[in-house]
């Protein structure tokens, strides 16, 4: 039986990457998935309190994301729709992971280097940068593994950006499994969408992301159609002011080819788009008008909804705890298996 797993942390209102990237996916498995396949998807409260942030927001970003969910077309009665925080055995499996996961895998985890602007070389740190490190930050793959094995997922659709956690989480698997000696929980397989890395707006060297501190750089679902023409037509691009497609040497350009052909009904591919007879040497702004267009008519109805739903607290409220049950059921299930294996059980 398939179960499919995934999670957002709430650090904001979420964004085109994150709705290209694996929203949009989430909802097509859920649409194509066969009657038996168990469909989860959590708001990863324990992993938004690894970064600083300012006080008074997370309640409202939970809220915010767990309509994000519902505003994309996720059924609460066909998925299990979660706070993370609601199910103690997420946090109760990370402890009994990191027993026997390898500090030096972590370590060599490229998210949380880049999160603290880090060097390769972790061994290099100094004494100052060493005492500023928080170890959630450190150990929150072991966390995201757990979140993922806890409800024995088969398949992860997730970014780019995750790869090297969904790794990791089967690391922790063979660990777990030889430690133990047994098949006691299920290797997760990691699936990507064709916009596995929508890139940003005003830096198209970097994903797209919540947590950039330039709002110009990303769209947001809350976006009006004004503010997304506004941003597109602001991204950065470069001084030749002609379509053409080359990744490397046009980033800005290519990102915004990557993006319209996400939404390319002839489903062509960027390279294809700037070579087509209406796009191919056009000014950079016909190029802008139709990614904002485009943009815009997928995310207006997630706007639409999104905002009728956060007007029904009841509503979400009876949702959120339905959830909470039926995934501490789903976790309890494989709680049994490990607590035995480990000699915890009563
Ligand atoms: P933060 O900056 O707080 O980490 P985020 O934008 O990276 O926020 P997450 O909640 O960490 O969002 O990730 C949620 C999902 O969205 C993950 O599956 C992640 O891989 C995916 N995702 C995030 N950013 C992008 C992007 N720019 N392109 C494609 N997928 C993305
Ligand atoms: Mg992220």
């Amino acid at each position: 039986r398939a179960v499919i797993f995934s999670g957002i942390q709430p650090t904001g209102v979420p964004h085109l990457g994150n709705y290209l990237g694996a929203m949009q996916q989430w909802k097509r498995m859920q649409d194509e998935a066969a009657p038996d396949t168990k469909l989860i998807f959590s708001v990863v409260d324990l992993h938004a309190i690894t970064v600083p942030r300012p006080r008074g927001l997370l309640s409202q970003w939970k809220r915010e994301m767990f309509t994000a969910l519902l505003a994309i077309g996720l059924d609460p009665d066909r998925c299990v729709l979660f706070y993370q925080s609601s199910v103690p055995a997420h946090s109760e499996l990370q402890w009994i992971l990191s027993c026997t996961a390898s500090t030096g895998y972590l370590s060599r985890m490229t998210q949380w280097k880049s999160k603290m602007s880090l060097a390769d070389d972790v061994t290099a740190f100094d004494d100052k940068v060493k005492r500023s490190l928080k170890h959630g930050l450190f150990s929150y793959p072991i966390l995201q593994a757990a979140d993922v094995l806890v409800h024995r997922a088969t398949h992860v659709p997730v970014g780019d950006d995750q790869k090297q956690h969904l790794e990791f989480a089967r690391e922790c698997v063979t660990n777990f499994n030889s430690a133990y000696g047994g098949q006691h929980l299920v290797k997760p397989e990691t699936i990507f969408s064709p916009a596995k890395r929508v890139m940003s707006l005003t830096k198209p060297s970097a994903k797209m992301s919540k947590s950039d501190a330039d709002a110009r750089s990303r769209i947001l679902f809350t976006d009006s159609a004004s503010a997304i023409r506004a941003k597109v037509m602001a991204a950065v691009t470069d001084s030749t002011n002609a379509v053409s497609y080359d990744a490397a040497a046009r980033p800005g350009v290519a990102n915004l080819l990557e993006l319209l052909s996400h939404f390319d009904p002839a489903g062509r591919g960027a390279g294809e788009l700037a070579a087509s007879a209406d796009l191919a040497g056009a000014p950079l702004k016909e190029l802008k008008t139709r990614v904002a267009d485009a943009v815009n008519a997928a995310l207006a109805p997630i706007r639409d909804r999104f905002a009728e739903l956060l007007a029904r607290p009841d509503y979400l409220a009876g949702l959120v705890e339905q959830g909470a049950v039926r995934a501490n059921q789903s976790a309890e299930e494989t709680m049994k298996i490990v607590r035995e294996a480990v000699e915890l059980g009563a």
